[in-house]
């Protein structure tokens, strides 16, 4: 990917279509899972105000990709169907990727479906399979969880053929054992692919569960990934371990000339309306009450992330972000 710089880089027009913005209607959950910052986090727990949703509603025609993640759980927005749909019918081309625990699923016959019906593509978070999940994933069960997935697979035959199905699975040393038998789960009930992911360490005792602190742990999880790699393939299951097996811990600068594209065309949203340039979000760059879009995104402290970027000085956040040292071992810890 090659960028000369000139104006139109540092002060882009924003077109339609051509933003990736993650959103948090809601920061409530409905559950704890084990590793979740959010139990390590004092968080304020929001749903988003209708004069931000609002104004938030004026960008949809700018947004080319909305993901419904992080923060909180989706399906405890208030009226969801209601607000995908009318996303939806802003901006038909838009695609939206929900991340859900699938818990909220259950709430009726039809919700489900309906939700599914006004998305492009489902990332479920299944930390485990039978007792592991009801370990890690709590107070969700094992039992719950099998009705959610049986009404996935029923639902998912009436979908349209591009509808994308994933699993999310964040490894620890609690679940380590079932990343082969998940293939199967991910195969019976109809989902395409399973993306593998590296644990965020916010307290000592999840340095216990780390299968990177333990090397005889990281060499099992290797052997198991390997395993499931095969029936993966086997089974046309979609796998992505990148997370997990991308550890050399070199600190080489990146060769591309631009590594990360945020700056330019991504936005993390928060129920209170505070702006952050990616889903690290630790730096506030605005807040919808105050700034539109256009301005955030011209805004001075957007043009040091990105001529960052091109001086290779990355700044703040980026200079210690997996897409400039992709294999650090510390990037993951937030102690
Ligand atoms: S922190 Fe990472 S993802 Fe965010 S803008 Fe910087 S390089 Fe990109």
């Amino acid at each position: 990917m090659k960028f000369k710089i000139n104006e139109n880089i540092k002060n882009p027009v924003i077109k339609k279509n051509s933003l990736s913005v993650d959103i948090a209607f809601s920061t409530y959950c409905n559950l704890k899972c084990y590793m979740c910052y959010r139990q390590y986090k004092n968080m304020k727990q929001e749903i988003m105000k209708d004069d931000f949703y609002n104004k938030f509603l004026e960008y949809i025609p700018y947004i080319k990709e909305l993901n419904l993640k992080n923060l909180g759980e989706p399906l405890t927005t208030p009226n969801i169907i209601e607000k995908l749909k009318t996303i939806k019918k802003i901006n038909p081309e838009i695609k939206i990727r929900l991340t859900t625990n699938g818990i909220g699923f259950l709430k009726s016959p039809d919700f489900m479906k309906e939700v599914l019906l006004s998305i492009d593509t489902l990332i479920l978070s299944l930390n485990g399979i039978g007792k592991t999940y009801n370990a890690i994933m709590k107070p969700g069960n094992w039992k719950s969880i099998k009705v959610v997935l049986n009404k996935f697979k029923k639902i998912s035959q009436k979908l349209p053929e591009n509808f994308d199905s994933q699993i999310s699975f964040v490894v620890m040393r609690k679940n380590h054992k079932d990343i082969a038998g998940l293939v199967k789960t991910a195969k019976k009930y109809n989902f395409k692919k399973i993306f593998y992911r590296r644990m965020w360490i916010h307290d000592r005792k999840l340095l216990e569960e780390s299968i990177i602190h333990d090397k005889e742990l990281y060499n099992a999880v290797i052997k198991l990934i390997k395993k499931a790699e095969k029936k993966a393939e086997k089974n046309s299951i979609l796998s992505d371990f990148s997370q997990i097996t991308d550890m050399s811990c070199n600190n080489k600068k990146p060769e591309r000339e631009i590594i990360c594209t945020a700056p330019w065309d991504s936005l993390a949203i928060k129920a209170n309306g505070n702006v952050h340039i990616c889903c690290l979000r630790r730096t506030l760059i605005g807040n919808l009450k105050k700034n539109s879009i256009p301005e955030i995104l011209n805004s001075e402290e957007v043009q040091l992330y990105r001529s960052g970027m091109f001086t290779k000085n990355f700044y703040k956040e980026c200079a210690f972000c997996h897409k400039i040292s992709p294999s650090t071992k510390y990037f993951y810890e937030k102690l």
